[in-house]
């Protein structure tokens, strides 16, 4: 089932929290709207559901105009931050509850039932917990409880609402491998909105970078990582060093003040700029290392130029740092491998 949005907008007030936007998600794809907090995400997400009316756009499944549908009608399922299980009910009646609640006339025979739960429960690898009450369970497994209970009633899509959020980081990163998985597993389309941008980079086939309302960029993770179409996504998809400089005749420099006439701002991610010894052609830039950072994959580099200040930021991988052996206070030269020049006065 594909959705399709089209300039749709809606406002609380004389707030607009979704301004025109347009999407398309195809068949059976894992889509995540990335964006800061009161971006629009939330409110696009329950606009798809049918939870929120637009003010105006057309929102389609499958080329069928649904804007006016109500959200029973649209056969959504639906996957909340605070896992809203009943707590009441036991597992079991609780990943039943779409199907149990149907009407009579359209609700499966009971053996049916139980089937499709325990086929669920199995899926979400809670199969022993049928007989507990959420209570019993740990945050991720009620998470999972969640989302078996969104996939009994055969979605045609579905909507996850930071649904890693409210757990800590570890048992984060376990979900959403485990909900990546199931995804491909099922390819029921599915759009999850997060604030997280490395949950949206590691877990979405496409990302759509959201602010004030309106899409930023949207590709695949590794263009809008890799190229990002404006300082916003830049810097909200990870760590940026912004260098200011000036521009002439199509080049560049961060280098020297009388160069060019128009400012610029040169972006370049930690990882993109070579660490040297000595200094190795034109481009390189003197810098002082002031902090060395070991933990991890990637050894962290933080150096101030010696030239105008301002602190850069360096990632090495750790066979390139064995190699240089840099500490604190030694002088170092840097040159940029990748970089992406806006104007300086682009307003975000
Ligand atoms: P978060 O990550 O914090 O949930 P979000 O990107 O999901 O943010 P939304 O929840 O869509 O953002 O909210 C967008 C804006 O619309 C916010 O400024 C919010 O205060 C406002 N808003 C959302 N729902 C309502 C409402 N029912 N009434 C009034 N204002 C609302």
């Amino acid at each position: 089932m594909s959705i399709e949005i089209r300039d749709v907008s809606k406002s609380f007030g004389a707030f607009k929290a979704v301004d025109g936007v347009s999407l398309g998600v195809p068949t059976g794809r894992l889509v995540a709207l990335l964006g800061p907090s009161g971006s629009g995400k939330t409110t696009l997400l329950r606009v798809i559901a049918g939870l929120e009316s637009p003010d105006s756009g057309v929102v389609c499944f499958h080329g069928e105009n649904v804007t006016c549908r109500d959200p029973r009608e649209r056969r959504i399922g639906f996957v909340f931050q605070h896992y809203a299980l009943f707590r009441h009910m036991t597992v079991f009646e609780n990943v039943a509850f779409g199907l149990t609640v149907r009407p009579r006339a359209i609700r499966p025979p009971r053996p049916e039932i139980e089937k499709k739960v325990l086929g669920l429960l199995k899926l979400v690898q809670l199969e022993w917990a049928g007989d507990r009450f959420p209570s019993q369970l740990s945050g991720g497994q009620r998470q999972r409880i969640a989302l078996a209970r969104a996939l009994a009633v055969e979605p045609r899509v579905l909507l996850l609402d930071e649904p890693f959020g409210a757990l800590d980081a570890q048992v984060r990163k376990e979900l959403r491998r485990w909900l990546r998985r199931l995804h491909d597993e099922l390819n029921v389309t599915t759009v999850f909105v997060t604030h997280d941008q490395e949950e949206a980079l590691e877990l979405a086939d496409r990302v759509v970078v959201m602010n004030r309302g309106r899409i930023e960029q949207q590709g695949t993770p590794m263009e809008v990582y890799d190229s990002p179409a404006n300082p916003f996504v830049y810097r909200f998809l990870g760590h940026v060093n912004v260098f200011h400089g000036r521009v002439r005749e199509g080049m560049v420099t961060i280098a020297d003040d009388q160069f060019g006439d128009r400012r610029a701002a040169v972006y370049v991610r930690p990882h993109e700029i070579d660490v040297e010894r000595s200094r190795n052609g034109n481009g390189a830039l003197e810098a002082l290392v002031k902090h060395v950072s070991l933990a991890g994959p990637v050894v962290k580099i933080e150096m101030e130029r010696t030239d105008r200040g301002g602190n850069v930021e360096v990632d090495l991988t750790r066979a390139r740092f064995d190699e240089l052996q840099i500490k604190t206070g030694d002088r170092v030269f840097f040159a940029l491998r990748n970089m992406q020049v806006f104007p300086e006065d682009y307003v975000i």
